[in-house]
Order: structure tokens, then sequence, then C-alpha cells
């Protein structure tokens, strides 16, 4: 049943108090027990800096950073010298951006992105392109809001060097076919980045599979911690610097620095040390959930609120059944806001407008959508929390 999980999980959240139905997940994901009682375990008990202290709290921490690199890398698949920390998949992005990018890229380059990019994977391309002269292209979505992969490959041609696309649509929570985008950007020498932040938390992901170039994604909407992500690469030897800074250096001179090998290259400055340890436990926790089992469970919930959606009249459902656990609709003449903001008084949190994808938004004729996004708690009752908000909807706006 939908809800043969629920107690046990949900029990599990402090932050989800009886009665409060929190559907934003595809936001931020509310954190477990383990993962707070992992970072308070931190900084109470073994907290100290990394890498450098030659005392044994200090070693000790490094070895907790590391094992939490090798646990960042493992959940998707890749390898802990390939996998860098960042502040999230933001960072990440600009990073490969700044530091790939601007050495593989030239005037007249070509960049694929796809209509329902967040802007964090939109953004970062067009400073890139307007720095070196690069072209980007826009590669159009299906009506049931997936990356036409048809329209794909006839879009790309030699000129391409880099294609990024969402592994999972954070509006529609479509689900990218991503070993076939990777194996269309390989056929004409393209490198591909994706944007793991709304798949790692809700489906499998092996990159070794996929054979994608970069893979990114953020802890805190993996039950971890905020201010920490992943950025995976098999390229990263090969790519320069992206800040300057302390540790991430092999010998300072006035006249001449040379850096570290990667992945530390990439990790200037003291690092997100308990976000790591928290990133770590939100890795181990979700593992714990089998993400296979998280997936079926977050599916069927998709399924079950789309048909109870669907019932009513003027809602316009987005996006496809077999969406990862995200539904986005919008009510005839009611803004997402006004919708929210009476979903909120009937204890029920979703989100209300854009979600950082403006040129979806104009793609679809839209300024907001109301979106609700389910996770390992997410439950039957919190479906039929948001249907009982909808009616009072429906009664104030008539
Ligand atoms: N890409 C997608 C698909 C997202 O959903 C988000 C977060 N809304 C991001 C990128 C950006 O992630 P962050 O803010 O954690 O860097």
């Amino acid at each position: 049943s939908l809800d043969g999980n629920k107690a046990a999980v949900r029990d599990q959240f402090p932050g989800l108090p009886e009665g409060w139905h929190y559907l934003d997940s595809a936001a931020t994901a509310q954190k477990p027990q383990a993962v707070i009682d992992a970072i308070t375990r931190a900084y109470a008990h073994d907290y100290a800096t990394v890498h450098r202290g030659v005392y044994e709290r200090s070693a000790m921490m490094t070895q907790s950073y590391e094992a939490a690199r090798s646990a960042a890398a493992s959940l998707i698949g890749g390898k802990p010298e390939d996998t860098v920390f960042t502040r999230g998949a933001t960072e990440a992005i600009n990073l490969v951006a700044q530091s790939w990018g601007r050495d593989n890229l030239k005037a007249g380059d070509r960049i694929l992105l796809s209509t329902l990019e967040h802007h964090s994977n939109i953004v970062p391309w067009q400073m890139l392109a307007r720095e070196v002269g690069a072209i980007i292209d826009i590669c159009p979505i299906s009506d049931d809001g997936r990356i036409d992969l048809e329209a794909m490959e006839k879009m790309l041609t030699e000129e391409h060097r880099l294609v990024a696309l969402a592994h999972v649509s954070n509006v529609f929570g479509s689900i990218l076919d991503a070993r076939t985008a990777t194996q269309l950007a390989h056929r004409v020498g393209a490198k591909i980045l994706l944007d793991g932040c709304q798949a790692a938390p809700r489906i499998p992901v092996d990159i070794g599979a996929i054979g994608c170039d970069f893979y990114v994604w953020s802890a805190h909407k993996l039950y971890g911690p905020t201010g920490i992500g992943a950025l995976t690469s098999p390229l990263l030897s090969d790519m320069p610097p992206y800040q300057g800074g302390g540790s991430m250096i092999d010998r300072v001179t006035f006249e001449e620095t040379t850096y570290a090998p990667a992945p530390t290259r990439f990790e200037a400055g003291t690092p997100h040390i308990v976000g790591a340890i928290g990133l770590h436990a939100a890795v181990d926790w979700l593992r714990e959930q089998d993400v296979l089992n998280l997936h079926r469970h977050e599916s069927g919930l998709v399924a079950f609120a789309r048909e109870e959606l669907s019932r009513i009249e003027g809602l316009t459902l987005y996006g496809s059944d077999d969406s990862a656990g995200i539904v986005s609709f919008n009510l005839d003449g009611v803004h997402g806001h006004d919708v929210a903001t009476i979903l909120d008084d009937a204890g029920v949190a979703v989100r209300a407008g854009h979600h950082c994808a403006q040129p979806l938004m104009d793609h679809l004729g839209v300024s907001a959508t109301v979106r609700a996004s389910f996770a390992a708690h997410s439950s039957a009752e919190d479906v039929a929390a948001l249907m009982k908000g909808l009616e009072k909807v429906k009664r104030i706006f008539g």
C-alpha cells in the first residue's frame, strides 16, 4: 500500500509535525534524525579541520571527510578521485562552465540545453557563451514534458561541444533517457553534463552505465544538509582550477604556483567539513531505504495524485504519468500563489511559482505552476490533504 512505509519513515523526520503535509521536497528535503544526529555528533564530539592537522582528531576528521567523498561517488556509480565537493549543484555547474568550458570552448562552438532546464543549468552557460562567443541551442520538449531526443539527434552537429540536461525535471518530474542522450552527444564529439538534482534522491543512478562526462547534485534535496553537493567527472584531472586559495595548491611562491591533483585542486579553502559528514549520513540513509523502493513509492503517489487531480474541473495537469515524484498543475483563473496560500492554511506546503524555470513557463504560456513533490515520508494522506485543500480553493474562487 502507499502507506506501508509511512509510520516508520515519517517518524524519523522531527521536522514533520502531525497534521502538516510537506509537499515541497523537490525544493529541499526534510531531514531524517540520522542525518541531524551525524551533524550534531560531528560538531559536538569529532570536530577539527581536515587535511592539515597532524593531531589525531584532525586525522580522524580527514578520514571521515574522504569517506564522505567515497559515499558521494558511489551513490551514483562514480569514483572518489573523480568527485569534488561543491556548495551544491549550482556551484558544480559553474565550476564546469568556468573551468572546463573556458578551456574547451571557442567562438562559434555550440552548447545544447533543453526547454525545461533550471536556471542553474542555463545561466552559467549563457555567461560562458558570452565570454567565449559560443552559441546556445535549445532542444524542444514533448507535450507531456520530456526532452525530445529525436529532435536532439537532428539538432546536434560537429560544432556542439557540450550538451547539458536535467536528468529529472524539477517541474514535471519527467525522467531523461540519459544513456541515449549521452550516446547522441558523444556521436558528434560533444561532452554531456547531467543535472542530477532531482534524479539522485529519486531514481537509481549509475553514471558508469550512462557514460556521461559530468554529473552534479545537491545534498539538501537528498535528505542531507544545505551548502554541499558534488560534481563527478572523469575529466577533472585535465581541467584547470576554478578558485584559488589554500588547500588546492602543491607549492606557492610569489613567482609561480603549482596545483594539487584533482579533486583537491577544486576545493580551495576550508571545506564544508560537517556538510560532507551530513551528506554521507544522508547517502547511507537513502541506501537503507533503497532508492528503487522509494521510486516505486513516489511513482505510486504520483499516479494516485494525478488521478485525483484529473477529476477537478478546470485543472490543467502538466507532465506525464510516469513522473519521478513531482506533479505540476494549474487551476483555471486562479494564480498559483493564491492556491499555495490557501493550501498553506489547510496545512499543505506546496511550491507555486516559476520553479527557477522561466523559459519553461514561457513555453507553457503561464507565469507559474503549482507543484506538489513527494519524498520517502509522503503518503496517500498527504495527497488527500492536498485534495481537500483544493476543494477549499475551488469554493473560495467559485
Ligand atoms: N537543477 C535542478 C533540476 C534543481 O531542481 C535545482 C534546485 N531547485 C538546482 C538545479 C539547483 O540546485 P541548488 O540550488 O541546490 O544548487
